[in-house]
């Protein structure tokens, strides 16, 4: 049995740290939210009162928080001056490169082992302990971070070294955004030209056209596997965390001078999507802006 120091237990944090309970593991869980707290504790965690309290006792500690400046705070006010020598810091977040390779410099100059681990797989992937991570750490120590990883995973990759983890995190994003506005803009051509949905979901998934936003994820109800398309576009990956995701896309991308016009594009266009208010809905409700059918998203 492993301690585990758990940061952040929102629609991600809270199934993943549920999973390293079930695996047996001791969780001291802490969040700002006593809801959040409340619901780790339901879910086999033990509460600590505070960060330093938590990371104290533990031989790991995990975070999943909103972004890049929580991990900062966190780890450089909270985490750091009170871990256990020894303890591996792995931080789930997706967060800026940059603030991951300081995070991880900081940790490592404070003598600790540190990862920067996102993950794909959503809310449903937490829960079902199925997450891909995609890990920036050193190679010598990924052994250690995947050890730990493991009751939340359904594969762990080593992306490289520090940041190396966002980076790639950020890439699949950027091609997952422009990906899904390809797919509804096929579905809502295919339809004004009087196609079957049904039957442009099995050429689509069997022809060249084929990707995941078409064959796993289809934006349009009652096609394919069941997706928040068959939901109202509740739930999911909201429109607004893709904004994000594509905002350090686009960030990285001026720094790196590399030229994505397809991501600032998808950027725009998810920025208007969250600009109508429709932000908290899943991130394939695109392909009702294009149906002109935007008033039936509740
Ligand atoms: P969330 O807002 O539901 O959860 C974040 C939690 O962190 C909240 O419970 C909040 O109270 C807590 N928190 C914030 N500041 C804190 C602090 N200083 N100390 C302790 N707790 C603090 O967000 P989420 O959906 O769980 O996402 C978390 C991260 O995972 C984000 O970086 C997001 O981009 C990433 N992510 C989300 C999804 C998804 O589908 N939701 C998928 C992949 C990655």
């Amino acid at each position: 049995m492993t301690k585990i120091a758990f940061i952040g237990l929102g629609n991600m944090g809270s199934g993943m740290a549920a999973n390293q309970a079930k695996a047996g593991h001791e969780v001291l869980a802490f969040d700002l939210s006593a809801a959040a707290i409340e619901r780790a504790v339901a879910a086999g965690c033990r509460t600590a009162g505070s960060i330093p309290e938590a990371v104290a006792q533990a031989d790991a500690v995990i975070s999943m928080l909103p972004a890049g400046p929580q991990v900062r705070q966190v780890y450089a006010e909270l985490v750091l001056p009170h871990a256990r020598r020894g303890a591996l810091l792995i931080d789930c977040s997706t967060i800026d490169i940059d603030s991951a390779k300081d995070v991880a410099g900081q940790a490592e100059a404070a003598g600790f082992r540190f990862a920067d681990a996102p993950v794909s797989g959503g809310i449903m992937g937490a829960q079902a302990g199925a997450l891909a991570f995609i890990v920036g750490c050193r190679e010598a120590d990924f052994p250690a971070f995947e050890a730990v990883l493991g009751p939340m995973a359904r594969v762990v990759i080593h992306a490289g070294g520090a940041g190396a983890g966002q980076a790639a995190k950020i890439c699949n994003n950027m091609l997952l955004g422009v990906s899904m506005l390809g797919t509804c803009e096929a579905f809502a051509l295919a339809e004004k030209l009087g196609l079957d949905a049904g039957r442009f979901f099995e050429i689509a998934s069997k022809s060249s056209g084929q990707c995941w936003s078409v064959t796993t994820y289809c934006p349009v109800p009652g096609v394919g596997p069941d997706t928040p398309a068959d939901h109202g576009y509740a739930g999911g990956f909201a429109t607004a965390m893709m904004l994000k995701d594509l905002k350090l896309a686009q960030e990285a991308a001026a720094r790196a001078k590399a030229s994505t016009p397809m991501g600032a594009q998808a950027e725009a266009l998810y920025a208007m999507l969250d600009g109508l208010g429709h932000g908290g809905k899943d991130f394939s409700a695109f392909i009702q802006l294009l149906r002109g059918r935007l008033d039936e998203l509740a």
